[in-house]
């Protein structure tokens, strides 16, 4: 993009009440059949108006028409048994009840491309897609078919690059893996992480972004963050081999939380998107707050290489909460973008 420090979330944003039960992950819906899917058209108009309203950028559908991240797009494959879930613990962190891999996994059919081609119908700014990433769903799951995490990993992503040549047709622009288990499994990110990850974005031609972070706002990340010392230093022992992969994009948790800004040097060259938004708490950010953040980061990383963004994405947070965030974001890019250009 030309303009400096363009702003964007990373990912889902909160859905109105009379589409789902808010502030709550994989949040059953409240209509059905037909309803279901106007009422889904509908909240993508409104979230997307939301953005372009409070300032934002680079849009996304804010994940409207999926009740998790990951698990929206795992029940459009193949292979998979939602009828028999099992509970296991997601990212060494809280127990879920998942799905399982009881076959070969392939992509049956396109997952988001309708709702990002009309996502893409009603606006002219750049759209940020959301994918998981391979690591993440492997974590997500229950497997009894594979029995090989890398294995299923690279099975995923053919599925994902097959879904993502598609939503780059669609008129995408940045095509983003979210990849919150990059935090967790620090020795699989080396040895096959990154790996899986390129695979997923083999032959795109749009951008490609991968989102790290530590979790949305709820009690089991939060709880996790406090055993994890005065210094989270997770980046730096993947971030060298992210440096050299084919990724475009790095989207990162900063804002609040205990990251070092200097672990932003490890990835020189590349694009930052920089969360200068605490998703885990609902006292919002003053202007000032998200200034003072990509000031800090912008020693590191190069001003057009600078995407201020959310530290996660908002679904768990209030509507009114994670529009004042929204526009603190906005607001904050706006200061320092006056700054640099003065
Ligand atoms: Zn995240």
């Amino acid at each position: 993009m030309t303009k400096l420090f363009p702003t964007s979330t990373a990912g889902s944003l909160p859905k109105p009440s009379w589409l789902a039960q808010p502030e709550q992950l994989w949040s059953p819906w409240r209509l059905e059949g037909e309803a279901l899917i106007a009422g889904k058209n509908d909240a993508l108009r409104v979230t997307l108006q939301e953005q372009e309203k409070s300032g934002i950028d680079i849009v996304s559908d804010g994940e409207q028409t999926r009740q998790h991240f990951v698990t929206t797009f795992i029940e459009n494959l193949s292979g998979v048994d939602f009828e028999n879930k099992k509970t296991v613990r997601i990212r060494n962190r809280y127990d879920a009840s998942v799905p399982g891999i009881v076959g070969p996994v392939s992509r049956q059919k396109p997952v988001f491309i309708d709702d990002a081609k009309f996502l893409r119908a009603q606006t002219d700014r750049p759209i940020k897609w959301a994918l998981p990433g391979p690591m993440t769903m492997v974590d997500t799951l229950y497997d009894d078919y594979y029995k090989d995490r890398k294995t299923l990993a690279f099975e995923f992503a053919k599925a994902l690059n097959e879904e993502a040549k598609e939503l780059e047709a669609a008129g995408v622009n940045i095509i983003q893996f979210d990849e919150p288990a990059f935090n967790v499994f620090l020795d699989e990110v080396n040895e096959w992480g990154i790996e899986a990850l390129e695979k997923a974005c083999e032959g795109l031609k749009c951008e490609t972004a991968v989102h790290i972070c530590y979790g949305y706002g709820i009690k089991a990340n939060t709880d996790w963050k406090k055993t994890l010392g005065e210094e989270w230093r997770h980046y730096e022992k993947t971030f060298p081999a992210i440096q050299k992969s084919s990724i475009d994009i790095i989207s990162l948790e900063c804002h609040n939380g205990r990251v070092p800004f200097e672990v932003l040097a490890l990835l020189k060259g590349k694009k930052v998107m920089v969360g200068a938004i605490d998703v885990a708490t609902p006292e919002i950010e003053t202007a000032e707050d998200v200034a003072a953040t990509i000031r800090e980061a912008l020693k590191y990383v190069d001003a057009d290489k600078l995407y201020p963004c959310t530290n996660c994405g908002m679904a768990p947070l209030s509507r009114d909460v994670a529009r004042g965030k929204l526009a603190a974001l906005a607001a904050g890019a706006d200061i320092v973008r006056e700054e640099v250009s003065a």
